[in-house]
């Protein structure tokens, strides 16, 4: 493999951070089993490959052409997560270009639901686990289905459970800034995915996983009955800005 070393402070310090992560995820998950997935977006194959070599194998990312240039040259035995926002035109590259893509996090209509599907099933590779990305916070400027029209959410899993490549696996959200920072106790955007898979198991016979939690708030999102969180900054510290902005 081409993939350059990450200096030995650095790994020592990728695996330092993640441990710390790890420890606190496993205090707050008692109850239940929770994935956690590490956030490597804007971060070097480097440093992935000193995660993978400490054990972890979850990683998320969130443009369509990195994540491909790295699944190309680091280890098949990954399993990577696409949690980034989804282009329509896009679905046909994520689709076909890894073949050890784990999840896409970020499905947001049925046509992109289609556009996954078929790009996976003409190039002929495994089955890949979708979440549906739900806009909690109702803010605009999220991607994400809304709570107000929840008849397409329908519509979506209907179709989800005839899919033979998309195997229909959770909800995912992105907690809004303000429920992140406010001390209330509860996170009312983790409420609400919480409640939407409540609906969603019994009306369709499903046990949905939770995609919520990030940095700042995933033990908030544990408590809430989160199975997966996604974090970043805390293990591999801030990242740089995209293309030099
Ligand atoms: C970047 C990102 C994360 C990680 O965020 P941190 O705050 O760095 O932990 C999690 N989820 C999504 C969807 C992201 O885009």
């Amino acid at each position: 493999m081409s993939v350059e070393r990450a200096s030995a402070e650095r790994a020592a310090e990728l695996a330092t951070n993640y441990d710390n992560v790890l420890s606190k995820v496993q205090n707050k998950s008692q109850e239940h089993r929770v994935r956690l997935v590490a956030v490597s977006k804007l971060k070097p194959a480097s440093d992935i490959l000193a995660l993978y070599d400490h054990g972890v194998r979850h990683f998320g990312e969130n443009y369509v052409q990195e994540m491909i240039s790295k699944a190309k040259e680091l280890p098949k035995d990954i399993k990577w997560h696409f949690i980034g926002g989804l282009q329509t035109g896009k679905c046909k590259d994520l689709g076909k270009g890894i073949e050890n893509l784990f999840a896409v996090e970020t499905l947001d209509s049925l046509k992109k639901v289609r556009k996954l599907e078929s790009a996976r099933e003409s190039a002929k590779l495994p089955p890949i686990n979708v979440y549906l990305q739900i806009n909690t916070s109702n803010e605009e400027q999220k991607a994400g289905y809304t709570l107000q029209n929840v008849d397409e959410i329908y519509e979506t899993v209907e179709y989800l459970q005839q899919s033979k490549t998309l195997i229909f696996k959770g909800l995912m959200t992105i907690g809004s800034f303000a429920e992140s920072t406010s001390d209330s106790g509860v996170n009312q955007d983790f409420s609400r995915l919480a409640a939407l898979k409540k609906q969603l198991d019994e009306k369709f016979s499903l046990d949905l996983e939770l995609s919520m939690g990030m940095s700042n708030d995933f033990e908030a999102a544990i408590e809430q009955g989160s199975t997966s969180v996604r974090v970043g900054t805390s293990i591999f510290g801030a990242r740089p800005p995209r293309n030099g902005h």
